[in-house]
């Protein structure tokens, strides 16, 4: 016998007797409850298939099963197991109440049952439900967006996992998301501002979920959490292949792609997506969320605002770059990193004016590591600033040794990370070591890349200005690769600007506005008083060409490669002037 009616709670009475049915039903009603009825185990398990009661008054008589047997059933399934029981036992011995204790009953009741005891003892077991609820709410959502969080995605997608498991048609994906330029947003517009952001975020993400999504078949097992800063990770119900949830993904990445507008400022940015299928045998929910990480990280590394499906060789690269990171962590501060030196030349006459110190790594089971690989390890380790350190006094060190031999070099250069650069005290620093190897100032250039000054243009200058304030030199490195514009040039304290290698190798007859473009680079450094160097010269047409646009100084494999700086002496280099083997082509350049 059921009736269904809008109370706030849930009762299920197992009980044979009709009158004790009607007496507890009526018992109850102040406390605003729906009663359910069963006469026996069987009964009573068909009825918690249907629904889930808060609460289950269960007597110890029944015919067949006993109460005992069945709260063991109950406690033994996941799903039933959290639903409170009330044994109601009669003039039983002690032993009765102790083992329905020790089945998991929640209180127990003596009949008969008289109407305050049962109000009483219904009443706090339910408020304690109610509170027990509150808790296992809190615990499981993400207080800024309302969202579940880490812990309800991971039993969720503990379910999912199992059931994909248990039936060969069920598959779910699993998306990765991460917005790109949080960071920065977070740092430049403060934590407030970051925090709409998410916000934003979250019901974008929420109202492009819905639960008529036609890819997704079982929306009841989409969810969609934010496990921490600015990653949200959505578990894709029943999705039949691939190919939808890619479409999913594709989706979600169109929709963040569009502005927001956070307390005034507007705000633009990408997504990256990492995407796996259940179809890779997962057993835990961490194993997934791991290779969805992965995946993620691949999208930002081919160049952010995409989405990725993980494959297995991904495994391998983040194994790789996890030995690095280990085995960087040793070999900093010890030979294993030297470093060696390139020239850099005036064009006009091949004289060398200084060297760029460049880091070599080599490992003690892999050989060499080129700088492209560690560096930007030990950059996001932290590594970089004692590794930096390392550097500069090994540059330093050598340019001292090179004057020992009458070198005519005006300076060594020493290519600085952004995270150096904020470092406390790295102006301090910087003093004491040219003062320790006994050099002039500005017989030190630090070369510091044009998208690390860019990504935060005012603190940079500040940086920069302090550096300035020592006497060393300063070179915008990789100039063209980064965001600033030739007019923000002026705002920074350059003594160089180095053309970055991708505009040099476009330098020939033919490719006019490239030669352009290098021209106005040229004029607009010389008008603010900053030298030219443009980077990676291969050939004698670029050198023709340089010339013609008044590019005073190069660097580059066809003048000098990089080499260790006790084997290679600068004079060397002197003997081969560059202009000897210049072609004439200033005709085609003028035409
Ligand atoms: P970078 O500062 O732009 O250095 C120039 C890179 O171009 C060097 O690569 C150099 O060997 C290479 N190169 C020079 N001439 C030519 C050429 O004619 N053709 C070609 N194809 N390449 C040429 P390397 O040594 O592999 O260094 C790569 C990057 O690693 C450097 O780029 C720099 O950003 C970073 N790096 C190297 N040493 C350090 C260091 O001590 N500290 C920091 N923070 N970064 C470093
Ligand atoms: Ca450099
Ligand atoms: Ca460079």
């Amino acid at each position: 016998m059921t009736r269904r009616g809008k109370a706030a709670h849930q009762v299920l009475v197992v009980d044979d007797d009709r009158t004790i049915q009607r007496l507890t039903e009526a018992f109850l009603k102040p406390l605003d409850v729906d009663c359910e009825f069963a006469g026996c185990g069987a009964e009573a398990f068909t009825s918690l298939a249907r629904r889930l009661p808060d609460l289950i008054l269960l007597d110890h008589e029944l015919p067949g099963e006993s109460g005992l047997e069945i709260l063991d059933r109950l406690k033994a399934d996941p799903a039933l197991a959290q639903i409170p029981v009330i044994y109601a036992t009669g003039t039983e011995k002690e032993t009765v109440i102790s083992r329905c204790f020790e089945a998991g009953a929640n209180d127990y009741i003596q009949k008969p049952i008289r109407r305050p005891e049962l109000l009483a003892r219904v009443q706090s077991v339910l408020e304690r439900q109610r509170m027990m609820r509150e808790l296992w709410s809190n615990a499981r959502t993400d207080s800024l967006t309302g969202l579940p969080n880490r812990l309800l995605l991971q039993e969720t997608l503990g379910r999912a996992i199992a059931r994909a498991n248990h039936d060969p048609r069920y598959h779910f994906a699993l998306l990765f998301l991460d917005f790109d330029r949080f960071k920065t947003i977070n740092d430049s517009l403060g934590h407030d501002i970051g925090d709409m952001l998410l916000q934003q975020i979250g019901e974008r993400l929420r109202a492009n979920l819905r639960s008529e999504d036609a890819i997704v078949r079982d929306s009841q097992l989409t969810t969609l959490s934010r496990l921490g800063g600015d990653e949200f990770v959505i578990l894709l119900g029943d999705v039949p292949d691939e190919a939808a949830a890619s479409s999913v993904a594709k989706r979600l990445l169109g929709v963040l792609n569009r502005p927001y507008t956070l307390a005034g400022n507007t705000v633009n940015s990408t997504a990256s997506i990492g995407l796996v299928c259940s179809d890779n045998g997962y057993s835990t929910a961490d194993e997934i969320l791991r290779d969805a990480d992965i995946a993620m990280y691949e999208a930002k590394a081919r160049g952010r605002g995409c989405h990725v499906v993980f494959d297995q060789s991904m495994h391998a690269a983040v194994v790789e770059r996890h030995r690095i990171e280990n085995d960087l962590r040793d070999a900093v501060g010890t030979d294993q990193i030297h470093l060696v030196y390139q020239p850099i030349f005036s064009i006009e006459d091949g004289g060398v004016i200084g060297m760029e110190a460049l880091a070599r790594w080599h490992h003690r089971e892999l050989g060499p590591i080129p700088p492209d690989r560690f560096i930007p390890v030990a950059e996001e380790t932290g590594l970089i600033i004692k590794l930096g350190e390392q550097v500069l006094h090994e540059a330093c060190a050598q340019f001292t040794q090179w004057r020992l031999q009458h070198q005519p070099l005006k300076y060594v250069s020493v290519n600085v990370s952004r995270a150096q650069l904020e470092v406390p005290g790295f102006a301090a620093l910087v003093r004491q070591i040219v003062a320790q190897h006994d050099m002039a100032p500005d017989e030190l250039q630090l070369e510091v890349t044009e998208s690390m000054i860019m990504s935060r243009p005012e603190e940079a200058v500040t940086l920069l200005q302090e550096l300035k304030a020592l006497g060393v030199r300063l070179a915008m490195d990789d100039f063209g690769t980064g965001y600033s514009s030739l007019s923000c040039l002026h705002y920074f304290p350059f003594d160089v600007i180095k053309i970055d290698r991708s505009f040099v190798q476009e330098l020939n007859g033919e490719r006019t506005e490239f030669v352009a473009l290098v021209h106005a680079i040229v004029n607009l450094a010389y008008n603010l008083g900053m030298d030219c160097v443009a980077e990676g010269i291969e050939t004698h047409e670029q050198v023709a060409v340089l010339l013609a646009v008044d590019c005073l100084y190069g660097q580059g494999y066809l003048l000098g490669r990089p080499a260790a700086g006790g084997e290679t002496c600068p004079d060397a280099w002197l003997a081969n002037s560059p202009r000897a083997n210049v072609p004439d082509i200033a005709g085609k350049l003028t035409a």
